[in-house]
């Protein structure tokens, strides 16, 4: 079977996580902060706290920028729902917004009719590796004075035009789970430029200890730390960040030249005027004229020993959510259809240009019978 995702540690990964251990720094200790500040500095943030994971992260970003009760935080309906549970766990109301065809991000054309009087924040989510359109993100962020957080959790490496993505916004997250770009294991960072946003994150990742008096709390907050044993990895793993970018822009280069002869399916754009597609994996979508969902599709790629995963489940669909009363009578007509007819194919970091060949072929295969 070929995995949707095998990560690759072939860098200094051991040596640096056996260093912690000889060493006997194994909760806090020196990785963390030179993970913190060397990821931080490339992505130019000023600040980054380390977290335990993306969700955790986005958690404690809401928290810091105090948005809570009566708020409103705009999102996109097709992501993980990490990013709707940041905003329900502060007490804020989510409001969605449905996907565009050509990147498969959040509509930035649909954003504005969805702000209202409480709209307090924008959480802008890069969808697989290429970037939302962030100039007219900041625009309506500038117009209607809201914060601005921006999830780029599979964005390591991506830039923006010539900004990287982590540098936008009040402030943004990654996740450095084993599938994404760069790995700890699990694991995720916090971003800033304004450090008493950054103190606050710190505070909150840490159970709101403060200097006054060790275990007396002013507020609640969690215990989302990162092990020095997780930062020894995340800083092997940032060492080799270029290549992985390389090697996932090659991959997806592989995919696209084979799968773009086929009639059937499409592909996420390679390109656009301000970003290459980074594939943190890729996508590739069913066309709506033919008789075959997702789910069909990825069973006999199954059966090929081609891993597979489906897309995001769009939120306003989300059973958990709807039993609260959320989203019942509202529609987002291109994320339904993208939820039954997107898949992607195996692109981790590790995965070889053979076996992105093979698992093509394998679709071509299975595609002529359709066709
Ligand atoms: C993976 C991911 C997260 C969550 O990260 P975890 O580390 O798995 O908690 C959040 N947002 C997006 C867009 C992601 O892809």
């Amino acid at each position: 079977m070929i995995p949707v995702n095998r990560p690759a540690l072939n860098g200094n990964e051991i040596k640096y996580v056996n260093q912690a251990l000889e060493d006997g720094w194994i909760s806090d200790g020196p990785f963390l902060k030179k993970f913190e500040d060397e990821f931080s500095k490339s992505v130019n943030r000023d600040y980054g706290i380390s977290v335990s994971n993306g969700t955790a992260a986005l958690y404690v970003a809401l928290q810091a920028l105090e948005i809570g009760p009566g708020d409103e935080v705009i999102l996109p309906t097709h992501t993980i729902i990490s990013c709707i549970m940041a905003v329900l766990n502060v007490g804020a109301t989510p409001v969605l917004v449905d996907m565009e065809l050509d990147t498969w991000n959040m509509d930035c054309e649909l954003i504005e009719s969805k702000i209202t009087k409480k709209t307090k924040a924008l959480m802008a989510v890069h969808i697989f590796g290429h970037p939302c359109d962030m100039d007219k993100i900041e625009e309506i962020v500038a117009k209607y004075n809201l914060f601005l957080i921006e999830d780029a959790a599979e964005m390591a490496g991506q830039f923006y035009r010539e900004k990287p993505c982590g540098s936008f916004g009040h402030i943004s997250t990654f996740s450095f789970y084993a599938n994404k770009v760069i790995t700890t294991g699990e694991g995720g960072m916090v971003l800033t430029n304004n450090p008493s946003l950054a103190e606050r994150c710190k505070y909150i990742r840490n159970l709101c200890f403060n200097n006054k008096r060790r275990f007396v709390h002013e507020e609640l907050g969690n215990n989302f730390r990162m092990t020095n044993i997780q930062a020894a990895i995340g800083c092997a793993q940032l060492e080799q960040k270029t290549k992985f970018v390389k090697h996932k822009r090659e991959i997806g280069r592989i995919y696209t030249e084979i799968l773009s002869s086929s009639t059937i399916i499409e592909c996420q754009k390679r390109n656009t005027s301000y970003s290459e597609n980074i594939y943190w994996v890729f996508g590739i979508l069913i066309s709506e004229k033919i008789n075959l969902e997702a789910k069909e599709l990825m069973d006999l790629l199954g059966e090929s020993g081609v891993g597979t995963r489906p897309f995001f489940w769009p939120l306003h669909k989300q059973p958990a959510l709807n039993k609260m009363g959320f989203f019942k009578n509202e529609s987002y007509p291109v994320a339904d259809s993208f939820s039954l007819r997107g898949l992607y194919l195996p692109s981790g970091t590790g995965i070889t240009f053979d076996e992105v060949r093979e698992s093509a072929e394998k679709l071509m295969e299975i595609l002529r019978r359709f066709s």
